[in-house]
């Protein structure tokens, strides 16, 4: 039988990293960040001095990029030029560009195979933008997480607080409010919420509630 997967979508800072972390946990599948793989792209791009609005320049960059699936500890993991990529993918700058590079229909395309490919380690959460509408739009459970843009940024700015980095509060704002612009605006896969799925609105609700919500309902399911 195909492995199964739980798409969870939605806007920066919405919770999805988190919930679906606990999701996948609470129900012994594997966690996937496809973000993260948007991200490694972009970092690689800033590294090499390729400029992130150059769309050609960066499809040979992917073209050459060596990357390596695994699964470590319930994660899906990648390592690029054998290199695992932990904060240097959160950087302001990576944060800046990355909605630049995953506008380009080169770069998604190849995610989109990298993250349908992961159904081979096995049964995923899998998080991001565009997985209920266009990675699986065939996946039996699909949520979308959404909270009001003041939440959002009040999150992201304690996670960045808590790392200790320089930036004010409105500055968060105005990045989130700007990422979120050019994921909803793309041409392809823009961010939208994907027919059939569940909407969780997380203003006001804990994480706890969120999972608690999630992990209910695919129980009640056969699943
Ligand atoms: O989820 P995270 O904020 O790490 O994602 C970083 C960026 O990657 C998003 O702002 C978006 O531009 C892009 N992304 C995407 N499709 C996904 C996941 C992330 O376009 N499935």
């Amino acid at each position: 039988m195909a492995n199964k997967v739980v798409a969870i979508d939605g806007p920066s800072a919405s919770g999805k990293s988190t919930v679906a972390k606990r999701v996948a946990a609470a129900l012994g599948f594997l966690y996937v960040d496809s973000g993260a793989l948007y991200r490694a792209v972009t970092w690689k791009a800033l590294q090499e001095k390729v400029s992130t609005s150059d769309a050609s320049r960066v499809s040979i960059l992917l073209q050459n990029l060596a990357i390596t699936f695994y699964e470590k500890e319930g994660i899906v993991c990648f390592k690029i030029d054998d290199r695992e990529l932990k904060n240097e993918i959160r950087a302001i700058e990576v944060n800046e560009n990355v909605s630049k590079i995953a506008a380009m229909p080169e770069v998604r395309s190849q995610v989109v195979v990298w993250l349908r490919d992961m159904v081979r380690f096995g049964d995923l959460v899998m998080e991001g933008r565009d997985i209920a509408t266009a990675v699986f739009p065939n996946a039996e459970h699909k949520f979308y997480l959404d909270a009001s843009e003041e939440e959002r940024a009040k999150r992201r700015f304690q996670e960045i607080h808590d790392g200790a980095e320089k930036i004010t509060f409105t500055d968060v704002n105005e990045s989130l409010k700007r990422r979120d612009a050019i994921d909803k605006g793309r041409k392809m896969d823009p961010l939208r919420m994907a027919n059939g799925a569940v909407k969780i609105d997380t203003t006001g609700m804990n994480i706890d509630q969120v999972v608690q919500f999630i992990v209910d309902r695919l129980k009640a399911c056969v699943f």
